[in-house]
């Protein structure tokens, strides 16, 4: 079923599965091979050629997988969609067509700690280069653009700092600039966040999050708008010239609106490897049936709760987009109109020592490196995911080292609130 005019609630469930040809099977099969048989020599040749789309190898096709492509493709918005092995793999994966020695990327102060980190010195390993800026201030964003830049990096609702970024301002730059805007939508969700209608190119996941929702399977997903035109300049060789990689195929001009996603299976798959399994597009799916429902409950509870640590003596401030004291909360009902997410950060008085306390005594709430799970979990930024970083980007970030990440879940908000309350007790004492 790929009809787009169906309303949300349906296509989570229905987008891009139907019944196996097979079996009838009503639920998409876990279609667990490596391989798959050519009809005959001229058919393996038309595959090989990208003549004839089919399935040759899983670490760049699987019917399963597939399936979860056209479902988060067809819930953003755009034309295609290549699923991979986690969040930072379809980073990647983005940038991969995009750069080469040389190029750089402008990119949010404000995103996960673990991007921080693959951007500030990881890249670079590669050649590539990312100027870190504030995205609040647009001429700042403007004026580290060069010749050199091929894309512009954030994250609609940045993990962890309550933080809401300005879509379609941004696009608006890296358009006038002709260059993509990507858009890590992890924290979002296209239920809360539609990025592609704000103007994105493309958009990028970690399905590890809110997408499977249940804290079971690690994954990634890059989405393509189909919207960039990658021959108005010459700054996409690999899009719009002889790509040497696959015997000077010119992808955009062979597959149109489809050349991005087309790349990156015949060349980021094929060459980088970083595929999702079948088990992993499974548990996936069966996340993305549920995600609007799930998403309500986070969106309700994170405001019941905010609201409810806000008045609190024993917190210092809470950076909610959805609390009216937000400075982003203007901003977060045109940017996710449904909700600023469920994910948010407390400064907590009596410093570092209070915060490990709280962790330690919280009951319900799960001391994890994760977020997006139904469950509820907290971290504290600083000690852990945010480690790597010095303290200026820390508190760039959001994770000072008195702050506490907390990603809340589906649980009765009333049993939540009562063990903040007594792990805040502990913690005080
Ligand atoms: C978790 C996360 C990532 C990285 O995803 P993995 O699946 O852990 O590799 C990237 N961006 C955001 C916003 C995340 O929350």
């Amino acid at each position: 079923m790929t009809d787009t005019t169906y309303g949300f609630d349906t296509l989570q469930i229905h987008a891009g599965a139907r019944p196996d040809p097979a079996t009838g099977a009503r639920q998409t099969p876990i279609y667990q091979t490596t391989a798959y048989v050519f009809r005959d020599a001229d058919h393996a040749a038309a595959l090989f050629n990208l003549q004839e789309v089919g399935f040759i190898y899983s670490r760049l096709t699987n019917p399963t997988v597939a399936v979860l492509q056209e479902r988060i493709a067809t819930l953003e918005g755009g034309v295609g969609a290549v699923c991979c092995s986690s969040g930072h793999a379809a980073q990647i994966m983005a940038l991969f067509p995009l750069m080469g020695p040389g190029k750089n990327i402008v990119a949010s102060t404000r995103l996960y700690g673990g991007t921080v980190t693959q951007f500030s010195h990881t890249i670079k390993r590669f050649g590539w280069e990312c100027k870190f800026v504030d995205f609040d201030d647009l001429d700042a964003v403007k004026a580290a653009i060069d010749d050199n830049t091929r894309a512009v990096f954030g994250e609609a609702i940045a993990n962890p700092g309550g933080y809401i970024m300005d879509v379609r301002a941004i696009a608006d730059i890296a358009d006038a600039a002709e260059i993509p805007l990507i858009i890590d939508n992890t924290t979002a969700t296209p239920f809360l966040c539609r990025p592609i209608e704000l103007g994105a190119t493309l958009v990028v996941h970690s399905t590890t999050k809110y997408l499977t929702g249940n804290g079971t399977v690690t994954g990634g997903c890059v989405v393509d708008s189909g919207k960039f035109d990658w021959s108005a300049n010459d700054k996409f060789p690999s899009l719009s010239q002889p790509e040497p990689a696959y015997h000077g195929l010119k992808f955009h001009e062979t597959f149109g609106n489809l050349a991005f996603t087309f790349h990156g299976i015949a060349i980021g798959l094929r060459d980088l490897g970083m595929t999702m399994n079948p088990q992993a597009a499974h548990y996936t799916l069966m996340g993305t049936e549920t995600l609007s429902l799930r998403m309500e409950r986070h969106v309700e509870n994170a405001v019941k709760i905010a609201k409810w640590l806000e008045q609190d003596d024993r917190i210092e401030k809470v950076t909610y987009a959805g609390l009216e004291s937000s400075p982003y909360f203007e901003r977060a009902a045109k940017v996710c109109p449904k909700g600023a997410g469920a994910l948010f950060t407390i400064s907590v008085k009596g410093g570092y020592e209070a915060c490990v306390k709280l962790v330690n005594a919280l009951e319900i709430f799960s001391h994890v490196a994760n977020l997006g799970d139904t469950r509820s979990l907290v971290i504290h930024s600083a000690s852990t995911t945010h480690r790597q970083l010095s303290p200026e980007q820390q508190e760039a970030a959001g994770a000072g080292q008195n702050v506490v990440r907390i990603s809340i879940g589906t649980e009765d908000a009333d049993d939540l609130i009562a063990d903040l309350d007594q792990a805040l007790t502990k913690a005080s004492s």
